[in-house]
């Protein structure tokens, strides 16, 4: 399945501003922006907030399973 399939042509892009709601919140002029995990090259597109969820998550995940790979002798 394409990308496309997936998400409306409507989707929000890179350097796009956008106001939104949420369950805690409204996000008035957010900016929309693109990030890519260094270690795994994975890519995101949205609000900083998110982006930075995202950076945390990884380096997070990355570092567990670094870590695990260590106590189990791998590496
Ligand atoms: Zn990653």
């Amino acid at each position: 399945m394409l990308w496309d399939e997936l998400l409306p042509s409507s989707i929000m892009r890179e350097g796009d501003i956008i106001t939104y709601a949420t369950d805690v919140g409204l996000y008035i002029d957010a900016e929309i922006v693109r990030v890519t995990c260094p270690i795994c090259l994975e890519e995101f597109i949205g609000s900083k907030r998110e982006a930075g969820i995202f950076i945390t998550g990884h380096s997070s995940y990355h570092e567990f399973v670094e870590e695990r790979a260590e106590y189990y002798g791998g590496i």
